[in-house]
C-alpha cells in the first residue's frame, strides 16, 4: 500500500514552496500527500487569514491535480491541535499503512518543543524536506533520538508503518509565507511565488493586502 504522507502547516498563505516540496516528496516516496491546515498552531502566533480563508486558498491552489489532497480535520476540531493526537487518529483510520509526517528542515530542528515528540516515532515516519536559509544543524538531543532511525531508502519507509526518518532531497526554494505576507502588505504583487489560482479571485489574498491599512 502506498504510504500516506501528511504535510501540516498554517499555510498563511499556501505558496509554491509548499506545493513544490510536497509534490516532490510524493514522487520520492510514491506516497499520497495530504495538506493539513492547522487551526490554532500550538507554538506560534495566530495566522493573519482565518481558517476558512486559508482553506479557500488551499482549494484554489490544489485545483486541477490529484496527487496533493486537502485534509481539514484539524480545523474541524475545536481548540489547539497537537500533531500527535492527529496522527493517532490517522493510525486508527488507516491501520498498518505507512504514515509519513513531512516537515521542513526548520520545523524538524524544532521538534523537541512539540507535545510528546518522542511518541511521534511510534505512530509515523518523518520525512525531512530541505529548506534553504535553514541551519542544517540538528540539536544534539534530537539527533541522538533520530540517528538509529535514519534511512535513505524510500523502500524502507514503504515496508513498515512507522519509526524511521528520511531526508528528502527536494529542489530548494527559498520561499516563505512571512516574506509573501510582507510583500502583499507593502502593496507588492508576488505573482510567481504563489499558485496562479490565488489570483483568480481578488478576495483570496485580501486578508494580507488589508493588513497594510490597519
Ligand atoms: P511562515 O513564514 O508564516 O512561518 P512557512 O512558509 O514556513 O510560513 P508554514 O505553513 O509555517 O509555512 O509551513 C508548513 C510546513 O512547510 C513546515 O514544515 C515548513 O518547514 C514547510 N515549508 C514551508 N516553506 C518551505 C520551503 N520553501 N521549503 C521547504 N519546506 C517548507
Amino acid at each position: 500500500m502506498k504510504p500516506l504522507a501528511l504535510f501540516g502547516g498554517t499555510f498563511d498563505p499556501i505558496h509554491l514552496g509548499h506545493l513544490s516540496v510536497a509534490w516532490e516528496a510524493s514522487e520520492l516516496l510514491d506516497a499520497e500527500v495530504r495538506l493539513m491546515p492547522a487551526s490554532v498552531p500550538p507554538h506560534r502566533s495566530s495566522p493573519t487569514a482565518s481558517a476558512e480563508q486559508r482553506v479557500e486558498m488551499l482549494r484554489a491552489a490544489l485545483r486541477g491535480q490529484s496527487r496533493l489532497l486537502l485534509d481539514t480535520r484539524e480545523l474541524d476540531r475545536s481548540g489547539p491541535s497537537y500533531t500527535i493526537d492527529t496522527l493517532h487518529e490517522f493510525r486508527q483510520e488507516f491501520g498498518a499503512r505507512p504514515l509519513v509526517l513531512l516537515l521542513g528542515a526548520d520545523a524538524f530542528a524544532g521538534l523537541r518543543s512539540w507535545h510528546r515528540w518522542r511518541e511521534l516515532f511510534d505512530v509515523t515516519h518523518i520525512g525531512v524536506l530541505n529548506r534553504p536559509g535553514v541551519d542544517a544543524c540538528v540539536p544534539g538531543e534530537l539527533e541522538r533520538a533520530v540517528a538509529p532511525r535514519r534511512t535513505d531508502d524510500p523502500a524502507v519507509i514503504g515496508a513498515q508503518p512507522a519509526g524511521r526518518v528520511i531526508e528528502l532531497a527536494v529542489t530548494p526554494l527559498e520561499i516563505s509565507a512571512t516574506r509573501i505576507r510582507e510583500l502583499l502588505a507593502a502593496g507588492r504583487d508576488p505573482r510567481y511565488l504563489l499558485p496562479a489560482g490565488l489570483f483568480d479571485d481578488p478576495a483570496l489574498l485580501a486578508p494580507y493586502r488589508e493588513t497594510s491599512l490597519h
